[in-house]
């Protein structure tokens, strides 16, 4: 089997990761960092954020797995003392797959420009360059309301413990195929009026981000900022595509959950 390893980069990360190609090398698995059919990240949830971008135009054939560095992590949650354990999982056990919804976010200009797909694990973010963003919200082609305030954040289930928590959103398990739209500060008085409340919306329903003032925002797709100009229309459902993680043990969510906010 061809792996990978992505490494956050620090000297704890780089260590773990010599030692994960070391044995891997002894177990005469293939390293290939073009076509790997497992990638491993050695770092955090923002680690593997990055390690998931790198091949996602291969979701199809890449499965990952995350070893933490730092704290228990929601993608890197194996620990670096485990890694013996991991690695003869990774060589020796065909492995389990499960997989998790993701968000599709395609992007529309005025003017010449073609239009922009991406794909998101955690979310995509909305904010202004300048002030607040006043947009219309479309379901499912029916205008739903118009917000106006500091951003939109519209997450995956397996992100909802990220940006989307700290706006209030729901945690939401990730065998759910629905993404949720959670508000960042709306303005509300006689003119604006908002629901206020986190949205999840279901597998085929499009939400639709149609802006009215300003055509220049800053959107981000899980770790990286877009500026953007011209935005026509911001289009959210959840994708085709899925990702797929190894998994070597039951590690149940709501325990990730818990071990990560409440008690670990
Ligand atoms: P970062 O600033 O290091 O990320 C913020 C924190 O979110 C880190 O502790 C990160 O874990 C954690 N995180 C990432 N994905 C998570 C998930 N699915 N569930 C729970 N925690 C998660 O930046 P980054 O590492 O590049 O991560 C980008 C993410 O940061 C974005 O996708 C967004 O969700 C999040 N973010 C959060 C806020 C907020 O909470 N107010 C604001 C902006 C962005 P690690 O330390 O293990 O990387
Ligand atoms: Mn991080």
């Amino acid at each position: 089997m061809k792996y990978t390893v992505c490494s956050r980069g620090d000297r704890d990360s780089q260590e773990i990761s010599q030692k994960i190609q070391q044995y891997l090398d002894d177990f005469h698995l293939e390293l290939d960092a073009e076509k790997p059919e497992i990638v491993i990240s050695v770092g955090g949830d923002g680690t593997l954020l990055k390690a998931f971008h790198e091949y996602s135009h291969r979701l199809h054939e890449t499965a990952f797995v995350g070893v933490h560095t730092g704290h228990l992590g929601f993608y890197a949650d194996w620990q670096p003392e485990e890694v013996e354990k991991l690695v003869t999982h990774i060589a020796k056990t065909p492995f389990k797959i499960v997989e998790y919804p993701l968000l599709e976010v395609t992007i529309t200009y005025y003017g010449q420009k073609d239009s922009q797909q991406f794909l998101a694990l955690n979310e995509c973010s909305v904010k202004s360059t300048e002030g607040s963003i006043v947009m219309d919200i479309e379901i499912k082609g029916e205008l739903f309301e118009t917000f106006r305030g500091d951003g939109l954040c519209i997450s995956t289930p397996s992100g909802s413990t990220a940006y989307n928590k700290a706006l209030g959103g729901a945690i939401l398990h990730p065998s759910l195929a629905t993404f949720q739209v959670a508000e960042m500060a709306s303005i509300n008085n006689r003119v604006y009026r908002t629901i206020g409340s986190p949205l999840v919306l279901p597998q085929h329903h499009v939400c639709l981000l149609k802006p009215i003032k300003d055509a220049d925002f800053h959107v981000t797709i899980d770790h990286r900022t877009l500026i953007q100009h011209d935005v026509k229309a911001i289009q959210c459902r959840v994708a085709e595509e899925k990702v797929r993680f190894a998994r070597f043990r039951p590690f149940p969510f709501w325990k990730r959950v818990k071990e990560s906010f409440i008690t670990g």
